[in-house]
C-alpha cells in the first residue's frame, strides 16, 4: 500500500497503479474522516473486490463542521488507520492536510439544494455544503470509476448521488450496508465519546428502528403513526431527539396525505446522548440485517 499526502503524489500513484493493472482498469474510492472501524473496512473491501485499484482517503474536513461542533476533538489515529486500510486491501491511502485541500484563496463551494436541507441539514446548516465541496474535490483528484459510501449516513449518500448526477460526474456511487455492533448500535467514530451508561442508552436507536419496521411489516403505511412509534421507542430522559422521521428514500420527504403509497420508506433518527450526536436509519422495505464487525 502506498501512502500519499499531496495531490500530485496521489495522482502519480493512482496513474501508476492504473497503468500497471492494464487497459480498462477501474479505480474504486472510499473517502473517510479516519479513526477507522469495521464500517469503513467494509467500504474498503468492496472497493478492492470490485475494482483493479482501491483508493481510500483520510481527511477530517473542517468545512463540514459547524463552529460549535467537535472538529478540534474529533478522534484521530493515523497509525491504526494505516493498518486497517492495508488489511482491507487498499492500494493507495491518501492522507492530505488541510492546506492541501484548502489552499489560501480557495473560494469555490458545491451546494446541493433540496435533499440537503431537511433532517441533518436543518440542524447543521453548512454541513452538507462542506461534504459536497470536499467530495467533489476528492473525486477531482482521484478520478474514481466507483465511489463507496455507507448507508449509515443515509442523507449524505442521497446528497452525493444527487451531486454526481447533477454535475455529470463520471463516477458510480455505491451505497454499502451499515455495519453494527452485536447489540445493534451502528459503528461510528463518534462512539468513542460515549461513557458506559451512554453507550447502553444508545442502543435505543437501533431498537426503535426495528420496532418501526415491525409496524411496517404489519402493513402500517401512515407516516405520522410510524414516526410517533419511532419517537416513543427512543423516548428516554438521557436522549435529546434532534429528529425522528419516516420518509421517501429518494427525496427524503414525508409522503403526501401522510400515507406511503409506494412500498418503500426509510426511518431516520438523530439524537444527542450527552454531548454526542448519533444518527441511524433503516430502510423499512428491507430485512433488518445485522451486519456485524468482521
Ligand atoms: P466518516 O469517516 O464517518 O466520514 O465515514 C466515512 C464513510 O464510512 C461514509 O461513507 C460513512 O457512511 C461510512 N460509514 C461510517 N460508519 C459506517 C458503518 N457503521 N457502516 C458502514 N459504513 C459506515
Amino acid at each position: 500500500m502506498q501512502i500519499v499526502r499531496t495531490i500530485q503524489e496521489l495522482r502519480d500513484a493512482v496513474r501508476t497503479q492504473r497503468q500497471a493493472a492494464g487497459v480498462g482498469a477501474s479505480v474504486g474510492f472510499a473517502p473517510t474522516m479516519g479513526f477507522l472501524h469495521a464500517g469503513h473496512a467494509s467500504l474498503f473491501r468492496a472497493a478492492a473486490a470490485n475494482n483493479h485499484v482501491a483508493v481510500a482517503s483520510v481527511f477530517v474536513n473542517p468545512t463540514q463542521f459547524g463552529p460549535n461542533e467537535d472538529l478540534a476533538r474529533y478522534p484521530r489515529d493515523p497509525d491504526g488507520d494505516t493498518r486497517l486500510a492495508q488489511a482491507a486491501g487498499i492500494d493507495v491511502l491518501w492522507m492530505p492536510d488541510v492546506e492541501t485541500m484548502y489552499p489560501p484563496g480557495h473560494v469555490t463551494r458545491v451546494r446541493v439544494t433540496g435533499v440537503s436541507e431537511g433532517l441533518c441539514g436543518a440542524s447543521r446548516p453548512h454541513h452538507f455544503e462542506g461534504v459536497t465541496t470536499v467530495v467533489a474535490k476528492l473525486f477531482g483528484a482521484v478520478a474514481p470509476d466507483r465511489a463507496y459510501f455507507g448507508q449509515k449516513d443515509y442523507q449524505q449518500l442521497a446528497v452525493i448521488r444527487r451531486m454526481a448526477r447533477d454535475l455529470d460526474m463520471a463516477v458510480e456511487i455505491v451505497g454499502c450496508p451499515t455495519v453494527r455492533e452485536p447489540d445493534g448500535l451502528a459503528l461510528s467514530s463518534r462512539n468513542v465519546y460515549l461513557a458506559p451508561d451512554e453507550r447502553q442508552t444508545a442502543r435505543a436507536l437501533s431498537r426503535g428502528l426495528q420496532q418501526v419496521q415491525a409496524l411496517w411489516n404489519g402493513g402500517n403505511r401512515e407516516a405520522s403513526v410510524l414516526r410517533a412509534a419511532l419517537l416513543a421507542s427512543i423516548d428516554d430522559t438521557a436522549i435529546r431527539v434532534d429528529y425522528a422521521e419516516v420518509v421517501d428514500p429518494i427525496d427524503l420527504r414525508r409522503p403526501d396525505d401522510d400515507r406511503f403509497t409506494q412500498d418503500e420508506a426509510v426511518a431516520l433518527v438523530a439524537v444527542w446522548v450527552g454531548k454526542t450526536r448519533l444518527i441511524d436509519n433503516h430502510e423499512l422495505h428491507r430485512p433488518w440485517e445485522q451486519a456485524t464487525p468482521a
